[in-house]
């Protein structure tokens, strides 16, 4: 990502086919499966952490769902809205595109509650946090490792995760500031200048969002609008293809 930045800055233009590999959340498998695989490569990287993830190996909202739904046999639930239900593994993917749709493009629901809830409902225990490895997230020390690595860059991806455009200012400073003294502190980190989004989408982050981040000297924060950039695209606004 700086040699995006850089040749940004300096209005050059990269190499044809040129790409960055990004990574987002702090999952401890970027550390242990994807880092020295890039490296043997010689391909750089950037990891966006979220700090809390790290503090407490925490899950995303989305990612505490699919836990519980992946393990749940033929279920209904009711939701704020509406019901839903699914039987097998395409009504549960169905279901999981329906709960992001909602929870993502309404600024009311509290994503974790929802996540709580359908936990619940599905005869679950609340679940915070899980060792699988899909789900497991880096701690301290593996970040500092993480960073260490030739061509590896930390970025903030915030500390909890918010969906940033929907954060009052209070919260929007405090989501930023504190995910960059934590990996200034925790990470030992001198300089983060990368950040991005959670959830990425076009609603999800605004002009106000990235005045905040510029105003804390990041350069560059993509989005996870599905594309290709072109010269033109502007460093805050950069497109990605989603790997999952
Ligand atoms: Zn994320």
């Amino acid at each position: 990502m700086d040699d995006i930045v850089n040749a940004k800055i300096e209005g050059r233009a990269l190499p044809p086919k040129s790409f960055a590999i990004t990574f987002d959340d702090g999952f401890e498998n970027n550390l242990t499966v994807a880092a020295p695989i890039l490296e043997s490569l010689n391909i750089p990287a950037t990891y966006y952490i979220t700090t809390d993830f790290i503090d407490q190996n925490r899950m995303s909202w989305i990612d505490r769902i699919e836990l519980v739904v992946e393990e749940s046999p033929v279920e209904k639930l009711s939701l704020p809205w509406g019901e839903e239900s699914f039987k097998n593994i395409e009504e549960k993917r169905r279901f999981l595109d329906n709960v992001r749709l909602h929870v993502k493009t309404t600024p009311s629901l509290n994503p974790d509650e929802i996540a709580t809830q359908i936990q619940n409902q599905l005869g679950f225990d609340e679940i915070w946090s899980s060792t699988h490895p899909l789900d497991q997230k880096l701690n301290w020390s593996q970040v500092k490792e993480l960073s260490k690595i030739q061509g590896s860059t930390i970025g903030g991806h915030t500390h909890t995760h918010p969906i940033m455009s929907y954060l009052n200012d209070n919260d929007l400073s405090y989501e930023i500031d504190h995910s960059l003294i934590l990996l200034k502190e925790k990470g030992q980190l001198r300089h983060i200048n990368h950040y991005s989004y959670p959830e990425g989408l076009e609603h999800c982050y605004n002009q106000k969002v990235i005045d905040a981040l510029k105003q804390r000297n990041i350069v560059c924060s993509p989005s996870a609008i599905h594309g290709i950039n072109d010269k033109k695209v502007d460093l805050f606004n950069l497109l990605r293809v989603t790997v999952t």
